[in-house]
């Protein structure tokens, strides 16, 4: 007999559920506006209801939730996630919790996408990977010797935050340096905006790379060296053997191409290895499939 576990992916815009069976097969998907703005006790309600949709009858086990930020059981609160009533006051997930009749965990949605992409494309040849989410911000997730590796507050991989240079750039966490100050969507393009004084978004800025503006130019240059300097750094702390790259900025092609030759140069210890950065297959579903697998390993279903 088949059992079942129903994954989350809970968002600022929309809220997407999945069922799976014992063999990771998704068997359903729904999603529905997430209305964040409507207080908890409606989100929790309108969960309630896509899972039990979704899942159709079949008898689920456990439910995984992907959010963003990270949430603090001490204080019942998401902590880093978007501003939103879902988010500031302490109580979404006890009364998620109070409400279901199975076992939940909930997880920060990097974490979710590493552990999703490292089964769809790492699994069998890499077992150390990090996944990068580089879109509207800059986070990642770690999977270390095949484990998820979350670190006692669930708060690892935090790269976007890693400075890269002390005196330089202001992010929106107060620090300068850090990697989401050069390279999330947001800051590559005001960087482009403050030399050719017009905003665009990447893709734009990628086209004008490849008619041979020189400003798209500069920026992209400056970027390669940024992202392998950082990726450089979590390979040399972290004994990597691949990245993955996901979000809106990984649509981009030439960071696959451009970015390792230069880590490579920065490695420390073993000489020209060269590590790969692969692109994120799973698009948009990647968040509810890993949210699904932590159901999975909830009933002993998965290991990592
Ligand atoms: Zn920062």
């Amino acid at each position: 007999m088949s059992r079942y576990a129903v994954g989350i992916d809970l968002g600022g815009t929309k809220v997407e559920a999945c069922l799976v069976d014992e063999t990771r097969q998704v068997l359903a998907r729904r999603r529905r506006p997430s209305e964040p703005g409507l207080g908890r006790e409606h989100v929790v309600r309108s969960i309630l209801e896509l899972a039990a949709e979704t899942a159709g009858g079949a008898p689920y086990e456990a439910v995984g939730v992907g959010t963003p930020g990270t949430y603090g059981a001490a204080d019942d609160i998401m902590y880093g996630a978007p501003h939103t009533p879902l988010y500031e006051k302490p109580g979404l997930v006890s009364l998620l919790r109070s409400e279901l009749n199975v076992p939940l965990v909930v997880e920060n949605d990097a974490n979710c996408l590493a552990l999703a992409e490292f089964f769809a494309q790492c699994h069998g040849c890499f077992s150390t990977i990090m996944a990068v989410i580089l879109g509207t911000g800059m986070g990642a997730g770690l999977i270390l010797g095949n484990r998820l590796h979350r670190g006692p507050n669930g708060n690892a991989g935090e790269i976007g935050h890693t400075s890269i240079a002390i005196d330089g750039r202001l992010c929106d966490c107060g620090r300068h340096g850090c990697g989401e100050a050069y390279l999330s969507g947001p800051s590559l393009g005001r960087r482009y905006a403050e030399l050719a004084g017009e905003a665009l978004p990447p893709d734009r800025i990628f086209e004008r790379y490849e008619k041979g503006d020189p400003h798209a130019r500069r920026i992209f240059e400056e970027s390669f060296r940024i992202m392998g300097e950082l990726f450089a750094n979590c390979v040399n702390a972290l004994d990597l053997e691949a990245i993955v790259l996901g979000g809106g900025v990984s649509n981009i092609p030439l960071w696959y191409s451009q970015v390792p030759p230069i880590m490579s140069k920065a490695l420390f210890g073993i000489p020209r290895r060269t590590i790969p950065i692969l692109k994120a297959v799973l698009g948009d579903s990647a968040g509810v499939l890993g949210a699904a697998y932590l159901a999975l390993r909830e009933i002993g279903l998965m290991e990592f």
